[in-house]
């Protein structure tokens, strides 16, 4: 692998993808950051990728669309090099609720952002690994605890993000190329006012042994750790960081 790696990070201007990218950056990394809409969060962590000293670039790109996630790519290669690193971190819920009142809207757009934008970009990345590299998906404690009253297209669509890591991991193992998924726990980010309910990491806080909800660099650290070189022989594992949950 080159000395300095590259890696793409979905969903990197908030929340768990945002700790990811700062993290990532402080260990050597240079990182296209994708993002949907909020171009001023983008910047504000590409600035705090250029204050370490690695190269960045942000791209808005919607990475549910088979030609915006190619288009990243393709501006990740021309301005950093070759890719390393991936780590599919996009997610969204919607609104909590029975699975009865879902709406077909909702269903297809969580499905989409989380699972087919998943597979979307861990392909691109299979095919431009050209010496090794390493997959991280952020996947879901809700992948199986099913997430009832809640969102269970959404635990479905997590358990879908680990079946790719299992599958993943042993197609491209004999190229070089690790993939693990991080299981995170109840997280304090925006994803919640999404769902309607902001407070929901302290209703959830409540059930967990460590008390508490998480905070995204908790998660953050996982993902680095599974992207480097100390994890040299973890491949088809997915690490719960979830409080005890
Ligand atoms: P968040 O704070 O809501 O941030 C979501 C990020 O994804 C934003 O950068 C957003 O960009 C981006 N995004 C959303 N849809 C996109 C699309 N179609 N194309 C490109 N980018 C898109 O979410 P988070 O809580 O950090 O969640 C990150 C990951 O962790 C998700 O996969 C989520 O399912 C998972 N997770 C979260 C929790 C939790 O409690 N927070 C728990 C378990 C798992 P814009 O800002 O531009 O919209």
């Amino acid at each position: 692998m080159p000395d300095t790696p590259v890696t793409v990070v979905t969903g990197g201007s908030r929340g768990i993808g945002a700790a990811t990218v700062r993290r990532l950056a402080a260990a050597g990394h240079d990182i296209a950051l994708c993002y949907r809409d909020d171009t001023a969060a983008a910047e504000t962590v590409l600035a705090d990728i250029h204050t370490t000293g690695r190269r960045g670039i942000a791209v808005r790109a919607d990475v549910t669309d088979p030609d915006q996630v190619t288009d990243l790519f393709d501006q990740t290669e021309a301005k950093l090099g070759t890719v390393t690193g991936l780590v599919n971190n996009a997610g969204v819920t919607s609104r909590i609720g029975p699975l009865v009142d879902l709406t077909p809207q909702d269903l297809r757009h969580v499905i989409d952002v989380n699972l087919v934008s998943a597979i979307l970009c861990a392909q691109q990345a299979a095919r431009r690994m050209n010496a090794g590299g390493a997959i991280v998906n952020v996947s879901s404690a809700a992948a199986t605890l099913g997430s009832p009253g809640e969102y269970i297209h959404y635990a479905a669509a997590k358990a879908g993000v680990d079946a790719l890591t299992i599958g993943l991991s042993k197609e491209l193992g004999p190229r070089g190329i690790r993939v693990n998924g991080v299981a995170p726990g109840t997280v304090w980010t925006d994803i919640h006012t999404v769902s309607g309910d902001p407070d929901r990491p302290n209703r959830i806080a409540r059930r967990a042994p460590l008390g508490r909800a998480g905070d995204a660099p908790e998660i953050a650290h996982a993902i680095a750790w599974l992207l480097s070189p100390e994890a040299s022989y973890a491949t088809g594992t997915i690490l719960r960081v979830a409080g005890g949950l």
